[in-house]
């Protein structure tokens, strides 16, 4: 949206003349080049999904396209489609972010200030591009206003109604479909229901049904989200019919029309590709193929007759009762551990000031101690490796040894650069969250269940289907390998229990506390596991904790005091010398700070180059009393940071920071980067500390 609105930062100008495509992805990704290096725009997640979007930067100067161009992607989209429906425009309902969920994505630079003083440019930009959507014969737009179910002040009211108004006003032949997700929009359904729309589209997966009552009062259409378009599991057809009539009984004038409770993106494509899965488990599942299908079949039930999707009801039915049932699902030995889980469980022996000067004698570390998030260049090689053992072309044997050469390279490698505390690379990991799943009973993994993560990257979320145990340890073998290679210190690497949660399919049969605690008791076994392997310092990541925070303020204390105790049950087992790190990345600190202080982790390194440091601001005013290590080095993007700029970092760093408490090491792991990058990447990082240690 931000290309096609021209919404282009000063910095990309000297690529004006250059191929679109060339800018785009300087914009996206960053680009090196002789004299004129650019770095890549922010990346955030998309509300509470784990969907990367790179955010506009909005500053006095910005302007907006006025779609005099021919070449507009939806228009493209709409030609595309209009061959697939035999040229039924009344079939096509292109779909484009709404203004103001646009205008809140964004960064405002500090000389503008106020984002809505762009709201009449941008008006007029979202005017010109709708008339030409409206010129292809086009009679609905669906408009995406996922901010509706987030907490938004009198200002963002405002300006809703001023675009919304003016829309309809100047367009008033195109109808527009508002749709809101991802949550309840509560007591926005005042302002939605004055808004001229044609029809509002409701999450009835995350949000209840109180506000169909204001809308449907307001004369609108209403489209209901009944499908969890969220998850993978089968929707309990019958009972959705029930919630379809009762609603449509109630508010007799109005048009309903039924769908997924929100896109399909965050879906995996079509479970018919799934050969392996477990039979029992495949039979609960659909995925958005399936979704669809379901969609259908409600429809017709309502429409028709319950009469003419017998079988498919029947079917449903049968699935819906085994998952239920299932003594795959449900283990009394996991239930009863959860419920005797002690509150000594989650705190370590010893504060924090105490722990520190005895690991201090343990690891005997300098000043700057520099490290690594933990994976290394997931090189062709390896993938290679992994799909041959997966086919079953090479041996068990022949797969653990081809992996244990990568870490003998890689902690080589770390032991010539002389970086401090080492790791092993992860090379025998597809993934930091599915390779747990693999390894967990009441966890599956799909064989194609990919779901978009950021550009052309994907990841395949584990599903977790049952109560989880762990049948053996899953990381001891390749960690002790690794410490066995070298008299540095080797970090172990586990991913938390959170993150492990937030990036998986999880159960929608229990409070999502529950599954979090269960994993939390597996990942404990593990880290004492590790403990008495004699590794001393372990590191258990928990990127997605703030994504896991609730949308809505109302809901966030209870959230952050859950994950906060299931990350300490996962971590707090062992004695005051093992050094506990934990990793986090695209977080914003302000608001969670006081929790992440809470996780008690011995040291964190957070993702904090593109913002220059500025992301330290909330641990200073926090006065945060651990160990820090602040990435200086962006390894989202290709470019090699340079040791002046490293230097010059951590120079800002210290600024927040007492330099005692602070780590060097990069923003988050490598294993998306090339050795040749990572090489000298990391020499520079290794002098820039050496240079630092000198002057302090
Ligand atoms: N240890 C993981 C890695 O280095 C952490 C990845 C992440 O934070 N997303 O790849
Ligand atoms: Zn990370």
């Amino acid at each position: 949206m931000t290309f096609e609105l021209k919404v282009i930062p000063e910095r990309y100008k000297h690529l004006e003349n250059e191929s679109p495509l060339r800018r785009y992805f300087a914009m996206a990704r960053g680009e090196k080049g002789d004299s004129n290096s650019v770095t890549a725009m922010k990346m955030s997640k998309w509300f509470d999904t784990n969907y990367h979007y790179i955010g506009p930067e909005f500053s006095s100067g910005t302007t907006f396209s006025d779609f005099s161009n021919d070449d507009i992607k939806v228009l493209n989209e709409i030609a595309e489609a209009k061959q697939y429906v035999g040229g039924d425009m009344s079939r096509i309902r292109p779909v484009l972010l709404g203004p103001v969920t646009y205008l809140l994505s964004g960064k405002v630079s500090d000389d503008l200030k106020d984002r809505f003083a762009l709201l009449p440019a941008l008006t007029k930009s979202y005017l010109a591009l709708l008339k030409r959507v409206a010129d292809t014969g086009v009679e609905v737009v669906q408009l995406d206003e996922p901010a509706l179910v987030t907490d938004i002040d009198d200002k963002v009211k405002q300006a809703y109604r001023n675009i919304y108004i003016t829309i309809a006003k100047e367009l008033p032949s195109l109808k527009i479909f508002l749709s809101t997700y991802f949550g309840d929009i509560y007591e926005n359904a005042n302002l939605v229901a004055e808004l001229p729309l044609d029809t509002v589209h409701l999450d009835l997966i995350r949000g209840g049904e109180e506000s169909i009552k204001t809308i449907a009062e307001s004369g609108k259409n209403i489209s209901l989200g009944l499908v969890d378009g969220r998850n993978i599991w089968k929707t309990d057809i019958k009972r959705k019919i029930e919630q379809l009539k009762r609603i449509a009984g109630t508010y007799k004038n109005t048009q309903f029309y039924v769908g997924s409770s929100c896109s399909l993106l965050h879906a995996p494509m079509d479970l018919s590709f799934e050969t392996k899965l477990h039979s029992e488990v495949a039979n609960w599942l659909a995925f958005s193929v399936q979704k669809l299908k379901e969609i259908a079949t409600i429809t017709k039930a309502y429409n028709k007759g319950e009469r003419t999707v017998k079988k498919e009801l029947e079917e449903n039915k049968k699935a819906i009762q085994s998952r239920m049932k299932s003594m795959l699902v449900h283990k009394a030995e996991v239930k009863n551990r959860v419920s005797s889980v002690t509150v000594d469980m989650a705190s370590r022996n010893s504060e924090f000031p105490i722990r520190k000067k005895k690991q201090k004698q343990v690891l005997s570390l300098p000043l700057f101690p520099t490290t690594t998030i933990g994976s290394y260049p997931q090189t062709v090689e390896i993938r290679k490796k992994r799909a041959a053992f997966r086919k079953g072309d090479i041996t068990q044997e022949a797969y653990i040894s081809a992996m244990k050469d990568n870490i003998k390279e890689v902690v080589k490698f770390q032991e010539d650069v002389d970086i401090d505390v080492l790791v092993h690379g992860e090379p025998e990991r597809n993934d930091m969250v599915e390779y747990f799943g693999e390894n967990f009973d009441g966890f599956v993994s799909t064989q194609n269940g990919w779901v978009q993560s950021y550009g052309s990257r994907c990841v395949k979320p584990p599903i977790i289907y049952g109560d989880l145990t762990r049948s053996k340890p899953i990381t001891i073998e390749w960690i002790s390998y690794a410490q066995s290679l070298t008299k540095k210190v080797m970090k172990a690497m586990l991913t938390g229990p959170i993150t492990i949660l937030q990036w998986s399919f999880v159960r929608d049969d229990q409070p999502r506390k529950d599954t979090a605690m269960q994993i939390a008791l597996t990942i404990r076994d593990e880290v004492t596991d590790l403990e008495n392997a004699n590794i001393k310092v372990i590191q258990v990541d928990e990127p997605a904790i703030r994504e896991g925070l609730p949308l809505r303020k109302r809901d966030r204390a209870e959230y952050l005091d859950w994950a906060v105790n299931v990350f300490k049950v996962s971590t707090c087992g062992v004695s005051d010398n093992t050094q506990i790190h934990t990793h986090m990345c695209y977080s914003e600190f302000n608001e969670i700070i006081a929790s992440i202080a809470a996780l008690d982790a011995d040291v964190i390194s957070i993702e904090a180059s593109r913002s220059r440091m500025q992301l330290l601001d909330a641990f200073k005013e926090f006065e945060y009393p651990n160990d820090i290590g602040p990435g200086v080095y962006d390894i989202h993007s290709p470019r090699v940071p340079s040791e002046e700029e490293m230097i010059d970092l951590m120079e800002r760093a210290s600024k927040f920071i007492p330099k005692e408490q602070l780590w060097i090491n990069p923003d988050c792991g490598l294993k998306t980067r090339s050795w040749k990058e990572v090489e000298s990447s990391l020499k520079f990082m290794v002098k820039a500390a050496k240079k630092l240690r000198e002057k302090y």
